[in-house]
């Protein structure tokens, strides 16, 4: 079996999300491991994936990849697999891999399957786990032929590192006509103060609860203290209040921080397949009855607005106090 990991990048650094696939894929133990990073100016990046598993990295470092656009790296990837024999392609969920692993699919006539939770090996082949029926079972899943694609659902794993070090391979970049049709115009990011909830250890949500946008300072503030990110339920995003990039839950993001706080949540199923692998869940809700107390590990039955100005002023103090 050879796997080969799309390696995501965001200026200089490879993706979380995309290290902790390849850190899977190194623990099957299921034959060779290799990455790909595809970019302009992405050599240097390419030997970090080493001590996540990879033994190979190969590289495709081109000007025409320095826009993050799907075709080019869907040539670069179905090239790979032609030439290095490759039979399974995986990615971590964003949108650009969710592009890309589209256009391989349909390049490649390859069966692809999504919104992975794990994977594993049964008789020499690969098997996938993912939710279904809103989350509510989990099924496995196979492929028919080969070459096998999936892409799994961000903040299913941690990155492991395993110390060990990859061969960097410059691979040659030959572009369709039709992939380099389409050029980026612009790129915006958003003002981002802190962590990402993708990357951060301590999440504060808020939800419907707070009783409106401006209230969000709230925990914006406790985020601000506990050094972590604020996240929101789709309730709050859909009624404009928070950005949808915050979102967690089954149509949102997926995260799995060391701390939860969640003010104002009631705990629908659907947000909670999006935090419940949280190490520590802290539920802050009014209503002693809400669902979300069913799975929290620590419950405050109080009033948002009096209980979290209180945390944060406590959280506030005691890092006074600690310096
Ligand atoms: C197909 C589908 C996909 C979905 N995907 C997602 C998803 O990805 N993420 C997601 O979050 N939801 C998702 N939902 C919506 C989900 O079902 C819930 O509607 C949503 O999570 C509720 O958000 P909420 O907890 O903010 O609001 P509510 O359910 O309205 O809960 C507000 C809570 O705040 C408490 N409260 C009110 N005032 C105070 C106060 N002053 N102090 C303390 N507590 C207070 C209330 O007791 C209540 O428990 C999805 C739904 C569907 C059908």
């Amino acid at each position: 079996m050879s796997i080969l990991v799309f390696l995501e990048h965001h200026g200089n650094e490879l993706q979380k999300g995309s290290l902790s696939v390849l850190s899977k894929a190194a623990s099957l133990g299921a034959g060779d491991v290799y990455g790909v990073v595809a970019g302009s100016g992405v050599r240097e990046l390419a030997s970090g994936a080493g001590k996540y598993g990879a033994s190979k990295v190969f590289v495709a470092d081109d000007p025409a990849l320095e826009a993050p656009l799907p075709q080019p790296r869907v040539d670069v990837i179905a090239t790979l697999v032609r030439e290095q024999s490759i039979d399974t392609v995986l990615l971590a969920q964003s949108v650009l891999a969710a592009d890309v692993a589209a256009g391989l699919s349909a390049r490649l006539d390859a069966g692809l399957n999504w919104e992975l939770v794990d994977i594993e090996e049964q008789d020499g082949k690969l098997v996938g786990t993912r939710p279904a029926l809103a989350d509510s079972v989990y099924v496995q899943v196979g492929w028919k032929g080969e070459p096998c694609i999936g892409i799994f659902r961000s903040g299913t794993f941690d990155p492991k590192e395993t110390g060990g070090e990859a061969e960097v391979v410059d691979t040659p970049v030959q572009l369709e006509d039709f992939s380099t049709a389409a050029t980026m115009i612009e790129q915006a990011h958003e003002e981002q103060q802190g962590p990402s909830i993708e990357d951060a250890d301590v999440i504060v949500a808020g939800g419907r609860g707070l009783g409106g946008p401006e209230n969000f300072t709230l925990v914006e503030e406790l985020a601000k203290a506990l050094g972590g990110a604020v996240a929101a339920t789709r309730a709050v995003v859909d009624a404009g209040w928070y950005p949808y990039a915050t979102q967690v839950g089954q149509t949102g993001k997926t995260v799995s921080p060391k701390l939860y706080v969640a003010c104002g949540i009631s705990g629908a199923i659907q947000h909670k397949v999006g935090m419940q692998s949280s190490s520590v869940i802290v539920a802050i809700n009014k209503d002693p009855n809400a669902p979300i107390f069913e799975y929290s590990d620590l419950g405050v039955v109080g009033d948002v607005h009096e209980v979290v100005p209180k945390l944060t002023e406590l959280v506030k103090q005691r890092k006074r106090s600690a310096s």
